[in-house]
């Protein structure tokens, strides 16, 4: 009757009671890797934890508590980098403008 669905683990560290350990975060999976194990994770297939694509783990990508594909690396770089830049331009925006400037042209 066991019918252990087999999956790409969607990988994620998690606080137990032993201490930290990369478990999955699908609800009907229990599978977690013994801390003693661990070095066998980079080069598995991991399920990521944003958009459900498949990856490969790697110790870079470990360095995460929840590991994401290189779409989403990708995505939220681009994101992080957007939201720099609108940052950017308002800083700049509102250093060039002069209030005194503004009433004088309505003027
Ligand atoms: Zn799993
Ligand atoms: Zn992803």
């Amino acid at each position: 009757m066991s019918r252990a669905r087999r999956h790409p683990h969607r990988y994620h560290k998690t606080n137990t009671s032993f201490g930290q350990v990369w478990s999955c975060a699908l609800p009907d999976c229990n599978h977690y890797m013994p801390r003693h194990m661990v070095g066998m994770l980079p080069g598995k297939q991991a399920q990521c934890n944003e958009c459900d694509n498949i990856y490969i783990l790697t110790y870079e990508k470990m360095k995460s508590d929840e590991p994401i594909c290189d779409e989403c690396e990708t995505n939220r770089e681009m994101r992080l980098r957007a939201l720099n830049e609108r940052k950017e331009a308002k800083q700049n925006s509102s250093d060039e403008v002069n209030i005194d400037e503004i009433l004088k042209s309505i003027r």
